[in-house]
């Protein structure tokens, strides 16, 4: 029996042997094949991409959407979505809208059970959403421009806890910023008071934010008298624009429907006939901003579009 014994030890401990043999031998070329793909990856250095990252910067609800041009019957959307974006260019980052005010997380004693403090609620601030996303900048530094499709406070919500960016304003919307009395319905100016001291570049048309078209503000008054929207141009997702509050609902896109807060009907219908022809003509995709059932099928930040 010891006998016996012996030589089945001996067999395992071969076969344990011949196993190890084999795992070194395939572990070995897996290296092998690891380290030629990350040589041929070192030798195409690929060019440095053009991304953008889409943060939840809270939520929006009415009992009516008459005050949007729309009849309560037209629409059951009565929740929407406030975003936010980063654009990281080569060339510098630009931060897109900057949501509601953080107080709207951040004062626990106004919010009644479901987080709601009036119409609003903001589960995280972008502060905390970009300490989680660990994207190497926050609001303090690494952002190099600013922009906001308009001074509504559902649009910069997070301006005065940005430093070190040049604000890219609209002349129309930097008047009405700091006009005393305000005279743009849905402004509060005290979000709007960091701005004053921001380095600025006061934009009177469309602007062409790094130089090599990819990054495009484009003017689109009468929501407010400097609204605008915004063109990026991304290699694997296409050309796409962001829209601002040039439309809330897809109701307003699709039978032109204008809020009856903006400060001017008519070059609301201009500014929507121009940018509509520059998405047909740059073929790009169109992104209503506050269009709640597509922000819940975009992928949110660290995760990007390219
Ligand atoms: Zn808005």
């Amino acid at each position: 029996m010891t006998n016996n014994r012996c030589y089945w030890w001996f067999r395992g401990c071969a076969f344990i042997l011949l196993g190890t043999v084999v795992l070194v031998s395939c572990g070995g070329q897996q290296d092998q094949a690891s380290s030629t793909t990350e040589a041929e990856t070192a030798e195409a250095v690929p060019e440095p991409s053009l991304k953008l990252y889409v943060f939840d910067c809270g939520r929006l609800r009415f009992d009516t959407v008459t005050n949007f041009g729309i009849n309560d019957d037209e629409t059951e959307v009565r929740e929407l979505v406030v975003p936010c974006y980063v654009v990281d260019h080569p060339a510098g980052r630009l931060l897109w809208d900057g949501g509601l005010p953080s107080s709207v997380k951040l004062n626990e004693e106004e919010k009644d059970e479901n987080g709601w403090v009036g119409n609003a609620k903001l589960e995280y601030t972008l502060a905390e959403q970009l300490v989680r996303a660990e994207l190497g900048f926050d609001l303090s530094s690494g952002l190099d421009y600013m922009a906001f499709s308009h001074i509504h406070y559902d649009h910069v919500g997070v301006a005065n806890e940005i430093s070190g960016a040049t604000w890219l304003v609209q002349r129309g919307d930097y008047e009405a910023a700091f006009a005393d009395p305000i005279t743009v319905p849905a402004v509060q100016p005290e979000l709007l008071t960091n701005l004053r001291d921001a380095d600025r570049l006061i934009l009177d048309g469309d602007h062409d934010v790094f130089g090599d078209g990819r990054v495009r503000l484009i003017s689109a008054p009468g929501h407010t008298p400097g609204h605008q929207v915004l063109f990026v141009d991304l290699d694997w997702t296409g050309p796409l624009v962001l829209s601002g509050d040039l439309y809330h609902f897809r109701i307003s896109r699709d039978d032109r429907r204008v809020p009856v807060f903006n400060v001017d009907p008519e070059m609301t219908l201009q500014s929507m006939d121009k940018v509509e022809a520059f998405v047909a003509e740059q073929e790009a995709m169109f992104w209503i901003e506050h269009d709640l059932e597509l922000f819940e099928t975009l992928q949110m930040s660290p995760r990007y579009y390219e």
